[in-house]
């Protein structure tokens, strides 16, 4: 039983019901014992857990509860100082004088303690950030010590990358990271940075702190020389001290498109690298020759996927005229069946939106979607009482020029579009201030290749969607930002070439 989709202009209201798709599971909680949060988190510098200069502390909270886990040290001008100063000294002593051979070994380290302590590092995740344990536990750590894994490889063959040509690190690199995959992305900066031969100053999100700090255990545990990685916590004005700073060589961010923009003019007159991987918009193209099953999976992956808390989230759906009316069907009666709740259940598809302020946001910009118009439908999913949470939603039946379609909203929320001919998917497809990535879903090969080169991404997949190899470059087209991360390009930008 399907609910028929509105023609009408005004917004469609959410069913109440489940309609007897939903399979309830019993509840399956991941235990927490595994993890010892301490009540007060020092800044890691030098090697040590160090207090703040600025005395100053602040609250980070269990989006899925909405009550306070920790607190996290507020690290100013001083303590970015401090934690440059270490970083250089390393640079000068111990860590600038070791082989690549002896770097990758400490790196290889890494990557095994990280797997031995999978669990706790993806319950920590999971109590900190709220998305799902099954993701944490599936694809959060395994990458992460998947990138480790994969650098260490590069650290002593670094000079195969510019043949006859002399390859250095660039110094110390400032890395400002997001909350939509704390560990994942630390390691997308640090594993490269060290591998080849940086030393690193890394400030994680503000509402996601604690696996960074964990893993400056690792850190230890692994051997690595004091101050070679300096973790410092803060928000917007601890990143913009790292940016300012003038011993600072390199700035890595991954972020949103605006405070990328500000870092960008911030560091113009200097001679500091720049990495930037921004906001995204994301075009998922399904072609009636699809096989219609697994693109709606893909479509579902692609969008309600760690809470679409995912830059290169597929939000934006084109699906081919003539089979619209099947693809929203079938994503309607799929959105009902996905399971929004505790993320250290199991059986949980979506769990909580990050912070309070990103909720709001979503909450905001879909009363504007629905004001702007299309049919609206979200899931009945019940959501807890407690906690951040939204149901995955969606609008059918909107224009190119509709809000929702244009700016990044970065949660559970897709916009379906059609399109007659191959030509115009291309032209909606790159019509976005975005390029990160797209979905291509057609059974014919040579049209797949085709469309993919024309489409203006850094990543385009292929019938899949929202898959992330150490080996892959990723980056973005446009305003999604400058250079790549990952495989040989994401190197480049952590090495000089003379
Ligand atoms: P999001 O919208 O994903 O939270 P932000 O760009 O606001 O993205 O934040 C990404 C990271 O950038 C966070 O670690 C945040 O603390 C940091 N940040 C925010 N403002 C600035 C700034 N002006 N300079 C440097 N870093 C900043």
């Amino acid at each position: 039983m399907i609910k028929k989709i509105s023609k009408s202009k005004k917004p469609i209201k959410a069913e109440k019901k489940s309609k007897g798709f939903k399979i309830d599971y019993s509840p399956s909680l991941e235990g927490t014992s595994i993890v010892t949060i301490k009540p007060r988190n020092e800044l890691f510098i030098g090697g040590k857990f160090v207090a703040p200069k600025s005395n100053k502390y602040f609250d980070t909270v269990n989006p899925a509860t909405g009550e306070k886990i920790s607190e996290l040290a507020l690290a100013n001008k001083d303590d970015v100082d401090s934690a440059v100063k270490a970083a250089r000294h390393a640079y000068n002593g111990e860590w600038g004088k070791m082989s690549g051979k002896d770097r990758g070994r400490l790196l290889f380290r890494v990557a095994r303690i990280l797997q031995e302590r999978a669990r706790e590092f993806a319950v920590l995740e999971t109590l900190d950030g709220g998305k799902p344990i099954k993701e944490s536990r599936d694809v959060d750590v395994p990458l992460a010590a998947q990138h480790f894994f994969y650098h260490a490889g590069w650290a002593d063959k670094l000079d195969y990358l510019a043949p006859n040509k002399k390859v250095s690190p660039v110094g110390v690199c400032g890395q400002i990271i997001p909350w939509n995959f704390p560990l994942l992305m630390a390691a997308w900066k640090l594993a490269p940075a060290l591998a080849c031969g940086n030393t690193v100053v890394l400030k994680p999100a503000e509402t996601t702190s604690l696996t960074a700090l964990l893993l400056a255990d690792v850190f230890n545990e692994a051997g690595f020389p004091a101050g070679v990685v300096n973790i410092i916590t803060g928000a917007g004005e601890t990143g913009a001290a790292l940016v300012n700073h003038p011993d600072v060589n390199k700035i890595a961010f991954t972020g949103s498109t605006d405070v990328g923009k500000l870092i960008a003019k911030s560091i113009a007159h200097s001679n500091k690298k720049l990495s930037l991987e921004l906001g995204g918009k994301s075009a998922n193209i399904i072609f009636a020759d699809a096989a219609i099953d697994q693109a709606i999976e893909g479509v579902v992956n692609g969008i309600y996927f760690n809470q679409g808390h995912v830059c290169c989230a597929g939000s934006r759906l084109l699906v081919e005229e003539s089979i619209v009316d099947e693809v929203v069907k079938k994503l309607q009666r799929r959105l009902d069946m996905i399971r929004v709740g505790n993320p250290l259940d199991k059986n949980t598809d979506l769990g909580a939106i990050n912070s309070l302020e990103q909720l709001n946001k979503i909450k905001e910009l879909v009363d504007l979607g629905k004001k702007e118009g299309g049919d609206f439908y979200q899931s009945s999913s019940p959501l807890p009482k407690k906690g951040y949470y939204f149901a995955p939603c969606m609008f059918s039946n909107v224009t190119s020029a509709h809000t929702l379609n244009r700016i990044e909203i970065f949660g559970p929320v897709l916009t379906i579009q059609t399109f007659r001919t191959p030509d115009e998917a291309i032209t909606k497809a790159n019509d976005s201030r975005y390029g990160l990535a797209a979905g291509i879903w057609s059974e014919k090969g040579s049209k797949n290749l085709k469309i993919a080169g024309a489409l203006k991404a850094g990543v385009v997949w292929v019938n899949t969607y929202n898959k992330f190899d150490a080996a892959s470059p990723f980056g973005g087209f446009a305003e999604s930002g400058w250079g790549r991360e990952g495989g040989r390009h994401g190197l480049f930008s952590y090495l000089k070439i003379d």
